[in-house]
């Protein structure tokens, strides 16, 4: 904005004059105080600096740009933040666009046409390289210096290809985008091909292959019709440069160069062959004009987002795509007839603001600069509370006119469904029907369960037919089969047994059992209620039967009674009139239970002495 003409940025950045405005962005020539040096300044217009999509979508040029650096390519030094106006400082290239070139110069020469598609091509190389997409090749985005350097800019749409594979965003601008990012959304590296290949038409002839200001039909036109030889339009165009452009804009992109080292082998190819077109120096034939004026826009058409994060995806996958891109390449029409798309007065252009996570009335206020025009519609949402605001249509960030309709999506909750059965099934056929009912697999425990085969689903979440949000983890149990059985056996053969099936066995415990013979294993006591693989168990281990056969004791010792009875588990009571001290001499003269009865084990027996 004009107000920054004259501001120092940081201490550092001295604005001195506008060099262009565009859709998200001012870019200014300034003076870097420090290294006493000209710089570009990118200032992220103020009114979107405050939308945290904006705000990244501005700073991830600056990422991008850091992760390469060619000679043709814009060099970043610096970015920042003062007092609200987030700015980005470039290297400063003095200069034309090649837009002004094509304008002022129509179709370009040979040598011309070579000396810009290599260096084009070799900036794109690094980026591909790097795993990035650029997006939004188009001429305004070519820089040539006055010193005949020739350098890519405008990494404001630039993806990291990684973070962009499936369903991304439809931008750019539209005389340039390839077909599958129209219809699709889907930009690959084969998409900056088909732009630059949109571009050497333009260089070829003058003139761009679609013409005509109607951006939805501009858009049909490249998804339905392949651009045709430029050789119609200009037939002393060269040949080989005109079979390339063809390769680069072949509608499906697998049959183009898959990236910008393949198209730039291809060029390569004809500059050998080539030897008579002679290098032109661009000093002296592309520059006639030095004036830096932006005559086509470029805008987020539509942020379609990654299905995880497109907040509309499950309930109106239906046609939103085609909806967003006819309302969008509408805004597009009128943008481009109307002139300016921000800030050129009343009547213009604003910018949807991002409403999300807000209430209805706030984001009502919010919306009211922009409209008034409001309608609601309640949506499913895994992400935002029931009442709060999911999003808009057409999403925040796309710049709309005033007073146009806008439908606030509301959250009503989660979408809850019922888990389908999985008893019995093994552990990938249920994944896959857990999938099919847009849920997740959660956590898989394994657990021995007697009524269900190794292998076999016996339990999940929602089992119980509790129902539960789409989306949500649900968690399995699968079965070990049974733990093997072990009563009956030898104290250390199940043991081991058990070791095998991968269980932990503690000391064995011994109790009386008048069915198990001693030694032998009664049970398994499992520490957790659920026996899993590493589970800790323990025996319990049959010391015999529970019962003494009484023997004689009578004429015995007082002391030596004692010992035999309690050694077999009897209690003894002694009803004597003797001192302890005599117990080893005196007998025992009568005793409470006959030679040879059933005792229980622990009962008490009194033995008298008198
Ligand atoms: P936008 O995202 O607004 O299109 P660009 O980065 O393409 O932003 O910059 C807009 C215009 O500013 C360019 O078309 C070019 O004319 C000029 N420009 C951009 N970067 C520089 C630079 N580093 N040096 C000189 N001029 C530049
Ligand atoms: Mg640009």
């Amino acid at each position: 904005m004009s107000d920054l003409l004259g501001r120092t940025l940081s201490s550092r950045y001295l604005v001195q004059e506008i060099i262009a405005r565009g859709g998200m962005s001012t870019v200014y020539k300034a003076k870097d105080q420090r290294l006493d040096r000209q710089v570009a300044v990118k200032v992220i217009h103020p009114h979107l600096a405050a939308d945290p999509l904006f705000r990244d979508k501005f700073f991830r040029e600056a990422r991008m740009l850091a992760k390469v650096n060619h000679a043709n390519l814009v060099n970043i030094y610096d970015q920042g933040d003062d007092s609200g106006n987030a700015y980005i400082v470039l290297e400063f290239v003095e200069g034309i666009t090649l837009r002004d070139a094509l304008r002022d110069n129509g179709a370009l020469t040979t040598g011309q046409i070579l000396q810009v598609s290599k260096a084009i091509l070799s900036a794109l190389t690094q980026a591909h390289a790097n795993g990035i997409v650029h997006r939004d090749l188009k001429p305004e985005n070519v820089l040539l210096s006055d010193d005949g350097r020739i350098k890519v800019t405008d990494f404001g749409l630039a993806r990291e290809l990684s973070a962009d594979t499936d369903t991304g965003s439809l931008v750019g601008t539209v005389a340039y985008l390839a077909p599958e990012v129209i219809k699709r959304g889907k930009t690959q590296t084969q998409s900056d091909i088909y732009s630059y290949g949109i571009m050497l038409y333009e260089m070829l002839t003058g003139k761009q292959p679609y013409l005509g200001t109607d951006a939805i039909q501009i858009a049909m036109l490249h998804t339905t019709s392949r651009v045709s030889s430029a050789l119609d339009k200009n037939p002393s165009a060269s040949i080989e440069l005109n079979e390339l452009m063809l390769y680069c804009t072949e509608p499906n992109p697998d049959n183009r160069p898959q990236n910008a080292i393949d198209a730039l082998t291809a060029l390569e190819n004809i500059t050998k062959n080539s030897v008579s077109y002679p290098e032109q120096n661009l000093d002296e034939t592309l520059i006639l004009n030095d004036s830096f004026e932006d005559i086509s826009f470029t805008e987020v058409i539509a942020d379609i987002g990654k299905p995880e994060d497109n907040p509309f995806e499950p309930y109106s996958k239906r046609n939103v795509f085609s909806k967003w891109l006819i309302a969008s390449l509408l805004v597009f029409l009128l943008g481009s007839l109307g002139g300016w798309w921000f800030g050129s007065g009343p009547g213009a252009l604003v910018a949807i603001p991002n409403v999300s996570d807000k209430t209805t009335s706030e984001a009502t206020n919010l919306l009211q600069p922009v409209t008034t025009q409001i309608s609601i519609r309640k949506v499913f949402s895994s992400t935002f509370a029931q009442g709060q605001v999911v999003g808009t249509e057409p999403p925040a960030g796309l710049p709309v006119s005033k007073g146009s309709g806008i439908t606030l999506l509301v959250s009503k909750g989660k979408e809850m469904i019922s888990v389908p059965s999985l008893f019995g099934l093994d552990l990938v056929t249920a994944t896959a029907k857990l999938v099919g009912a847009h849920l997740t697999v959660g956590s898989v425990s394994e657990w021995f369960n007697s009524d269900y085969s190794l292998g076999s689903v016996y339990g999940y979440s929602g089992d119980d037919k509790t129902k539960l949000a789409v989306g949500s983890s649900v968690d399995l149990k699968v079965s070990l089969g049974a733990i093997p059985v072990v009563t009956g056996l030898r104290e250390g053969v199940a043991r081991a047994a058990l070791e095998v099936a991968g269980l932990t066995v503690r000391k064995s415990v011994y109790h009386f059992s008048n069915t198990v013979s001693k030694g032998e294993v009664i049970e398994v006591v499992p520490d957790e209620a659920q026996v899993g693989k590493g589970s800790t168990i323990k025996l319990v281990v049959s010391r015999g039967p529970n019962t003494v056969v009484m023997p004689k004791v009578k004429g015995e010792t007082i002391l030596a009674a004692q010992a035999l009875l309690e050694s077999l588990g009897l209690k003894v009571v002694i009803d004597t009139k003797w001192l302890s001290k005599d117990y080893g001499i005196k007998k025992v003269t009568g005793v409470s239970e006959n030679v040879g009865a059933t005792l229980k084990v622990g009962s008490s027996v009194t033995i008298r002495s008198r």
